[in-house]
């Protein structure tokens, strides 16, 4: 079985929620995880923003918007009164338990409950639309299995254990629903995995049944092997390394979450990106297998960092001195990127600079600090194992016009990253497609 997640933007609108269906409705008896209608989770968040300000009425009356909005869309969805009479008042009692929330003072616990009424519409909408189809069809509510444990990560255990009863052998048609995003915490109230936590709903379930493949469907081509803003000959990437996968999206590339892919990394799940705007697209999949070893796969690109330098004579034989250089970094919350060192000297990256005065601050108390700031990381991703030979001198040849301000390789197999200043960004990806892609074509 599959399991396929559609995205805020795929279920954004009436006619965006008709296209998914016919896509899904092949005969195969399928899991499908939604979020919310884009825009709802937002919104949604702007509703416990009113209540944290002492505004209920305020958050009420924000909250008529978007159920207008769902009026809208079940205007538009169902050709049936029947259907369309079943939506309007499960959405109806969806927004009336919305506001009678709104009069309870505002927990942590609260904001997680009102956030979580997103997913509960958008999938009470689209199995009630398949049902009026006649499509066998059946609404899972993700709080029978999807649990966080003590440690507050989930538990794939019993999900194992608790989807398992829901799923019945026999229906080789039927298509299930479930809500991603929201789950129940290890004290059983309601909580949910993060922003964009429908991915990571999608390839925990995918884990659990063991599914042949989880699809996260949105509403963009797949990954391309540069970015197509900047770079006039890009193409599709159409397949990755679980762990290139990782280093793209810390890079900036908009991929999945690493924490979202990798209960199908410890599966080996594969899993395929897909475009709701061109269904039959081949998409992108990501998988435990290196195919084509010693390939470049994609270039991707990263703005709005910081380069912070901190050069000591007391650096030199000493032991102990990094740890003092990150300890300055926790203690202010900010994650470092990058980060390459001499003997005499580190640089680092971050990409958060909220905290950078604080920071520089203590890092002048071990050596003398020197800041660039609008730089960018550019990152190298595929095949990159140090014993494959030409890889690095290739990235080295398309940068020799710009200037680099740290270089790092080695860190895994898989990527090299160059920092430059942001004003050469486009150069860089230029160059590096034409030297990497099109110079062997
Ligand atoms: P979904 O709602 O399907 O989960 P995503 O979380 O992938 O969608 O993306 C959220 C929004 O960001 C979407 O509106 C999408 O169009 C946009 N987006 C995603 N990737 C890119 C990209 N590489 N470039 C520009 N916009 C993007
Ligand atoms: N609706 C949630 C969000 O906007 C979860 C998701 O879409 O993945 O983050
Ligand atoms: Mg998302």
């Amino acid at each position: 079985m599959k399991v396929l997640k559609f995205g805020g933007t795929s279920v954004g609108s009436a006619e965006r929620m008709k296209s998914v269906v016919k896509l899904i409705a092949d005969g195969n008896a399928k899991i499908i995880v939604l979020s919310a209608m884009s825009g709802t989770t937002n919104s949604l968040i702007e509703f416990t923003n009113y209540l944290r300000n002492g505004n209920p009425n305020g958050a009420c009356e924000h909250s008529t918007f978007l159920q207008s909005k769902y009026k809208q869309t079940i205007k538009e969805l169902y050709s049936t009164e029947k259907y369309a009479n079943l939506a309007t008042e499960k959405i109806d009692e969806l927004f009336s338990h919305l506001r009678e929330l709104a009069r309870k003072p505002l927990t942590d616990a609260l904001e997680r409950e009102i956030v979580a009424q997103g997913e509960i519409m958008s999938t009470n909408m689209v199995v009630y639309y398949m049902q009026e189809l006649g499509i066998d069809s059946v609404l899972l509510n993700s709080f029978d299995f999807m649990r966080l444990a003590a440690n507050g990560e989930p538990d794939l255990d019993y999900l194992r254990e608790h989807i398992a009863p829901f799923i019945d052998p026999q229906a080789t048609e039927r298509i299930y629903i479930t809500q991603g995003f929201i789950c129940l915490n290890h004290e059983g109230g309601i909580d949910n995995l993060q922003r964009g936590g429908s991915d990571y709903t999608a390839t925990l379930i995918g884990a659990a049944i063991k599914a042949e493949e989880v699809q996260i469907w949105t509403d963009i081509d797949g990954m391309h092997n540069n970015d197509p803003r900047i770079v006039d000959k890009t193409s599709p990437v159409r397949h990755l390394h679980f762990e290139e996968s990782a280093e793209l999206a810390y890079f900036g590339a908009k991929i999945l979450h690493p924490t979202c892919i990798l209960p199908a990394k410890l599966a080996g799940t594969p899993v395929r990106l897909l475009n709701t705007m061109d269904p039959k697209a081949e998409g992108t999949l990501i998988d435990n297998n290196l195919t084509r070893p010693g390939e470049i796969k994609a270039i991707a690109a990263k703005d709005g960092i910081t380069a912070i330098k901190i050069k000591s004579g007391r650096m030199l034989l000493a032991y102990g001195f990094l740890r003092k250089v990150f300890e300055i970094f926790e203690t202010y919350s900010t994650s470092i990127d990058m980060i390459c060192t001499s003997e005499v000297g580190v640089s680092m990256s971050i990409d958060n600079d909220r905290k950078l005065d604080d920071i520089v601050s203590e890092l002048q108390k071990y050596g003398t600090v020197t800041v660039d700031r609008d730089m960018c990381i550019i990152c190298i991703v595929g095949d990159l194992n140090w014993e494959n030979v030409g890889f690095e001198a290739r990235a080295m040849e398309a940068m020799k016009d710009i200037p680099v301000r740290m270089v790092s390789y080695g860190g895994s197999n898989y990527n090299i990253s160059f920092l430059i200043k942001e004003e050469d960004k486009n150069r860089a990806l230029r160059a590096l497609s034409e030297t990497i892609f099109n110079a062997k074509k």
